[in-house]
């Protein structure tokens, strides 16, 4: 059964596409993130779940927290622990019953941009590739091919943040400036690529090629610092690719909801509301979820069940 998020005891303060954000009365600088099982693709949450994609997606998040800060130095983050604590005003059965799933992160004013980073073309951006040699505006030298990996293997390509029912827009890094200010640009601009590039070097090591990822910063009013938040590297925020099989020139297999993607366009679905995937892709999509998940942690999900459920 997929996971939908109970009326826990403690204020709830905005639900995300994925994600429910919960207010700690006893830690008023803290949020309490709840990942539930829903799934959205091209901006449309579909009406059925993958059972325990929350726990996957929670756990990875937090052990990209756990590596990344000697991977990049300087990254701070907004993680603090997994669960929700003692003294959050909940239950017993209410932390036992979001465990595996939620975690405390440091409340921070959230910059609006999404920082892509892209390594590879395709999606989208292909289209936009092969129609004009550019990506997001910026131009790319040609004879790439589709999935073709970009030269210096990083291109930083952000999006606006748009509200709930509309769609982020794909904008030149320069249009980012406008939106945050250039100081805090060029800082995600460069945390970005730093993070990117080495999730990429650590996840290839483990047999997946990270095509494309999206991060979301906050800003510290205190320190004045461009903060890590949101989920990160997952199979929710980017694309992932099997190494072994990867060839470019053509489409690739994926660890991430692609299948889900194909599907919703093959049916003409793509962007409908209140549509219900087929068994077999919500059994596919979660059977790739658990495989990033084991190949880049080195768990299972039965090992996260027993320990924290
Ligand atoms: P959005 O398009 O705004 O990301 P979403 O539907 O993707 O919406 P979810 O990802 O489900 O939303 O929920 C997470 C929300 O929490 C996002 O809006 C994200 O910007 C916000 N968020 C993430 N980390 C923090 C933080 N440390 N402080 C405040 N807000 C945060
Ligand atoms: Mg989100």
């Amino acid at each position: 059964m997929a996971f939908t998020t109970p009326t826990l005891s403690i204020p709830h303060l905005a639900k995300g596409k994925v994600r429910d954000l919960f207010c700690l009365p006893n830690h008023p600088d803290t949020l309490l993130f709840v990942a539930s099982d829903r799934i959205s693709a091209y901006d449309v949450v579909l009406t059925n779940g993958i059972p325990n994609k929350g726990v996957l997606l929670t756990q990875l998040t937090a052990h990209w927290f756990s590596v990344l800060p000697s991977l990049v130095p300087g990254l701070k983050h907004h993680f603090l622990n997994l669960g929700a604590p003692a003294d959050s005003g909940l239950s017993e059965d209410e932390r036992k019953a979001i465990a595996p799933r939620s975690m405390t992160v440091r409340k921070l004013k959230v910059f609006p941009i999404e920082a892509i980073v892209r390594g590879y073309i395709t999606g989208s951006v292909w289209k936009e590739y092969e129609k004009h040699g550019t990506v997001h505006g910026i131009s790319v030298p040609a004879g790439i091919k589709q999935c073709g990996q970009l030269p210096g293997g990083a291109l930083y390509t952000p999006s606006t943040k748009a509200p709930a029912g509309e769609h982020d827009v794909n904008i030149h890094p320069d249009e980012a400036i406008k939106i945050v200010g250039e100081k805090y640009a060029k800082r995600i601009e460069e945390l970005s690529l730093a993070i990117y590039k080495a999730g990429a070097a650590y996840a290839k090591e483990r047999g997946i090629i990270i095509a494309d990822t999206k991060f979301e910063f906050g800003h510290d009013l205190e320190t004045d610092e461009v903060v890590l938040i949101d989920e990160v590297l997952t199979s929710d925020s980017s694309r992932f690719w099997p190494l072994d099989t990867y060839e470019a020139g053509r489409d690739q297999d994926s660890f991430d909801k692609q299948i889900l993607r194909n599907w919703l366009t093959e049916k003409e679905l793509k962007g409908k509301e209140g549509v219900e995937m087929d068994e077999a892709i919500a059994k596919k999509t979660a059977e790739r979820y658990r495989n990033a998940f084991t190949m880049l942690s080195g768990k299972t999900i039965e090992d996260v069940l027993k320990t924290d459920g």
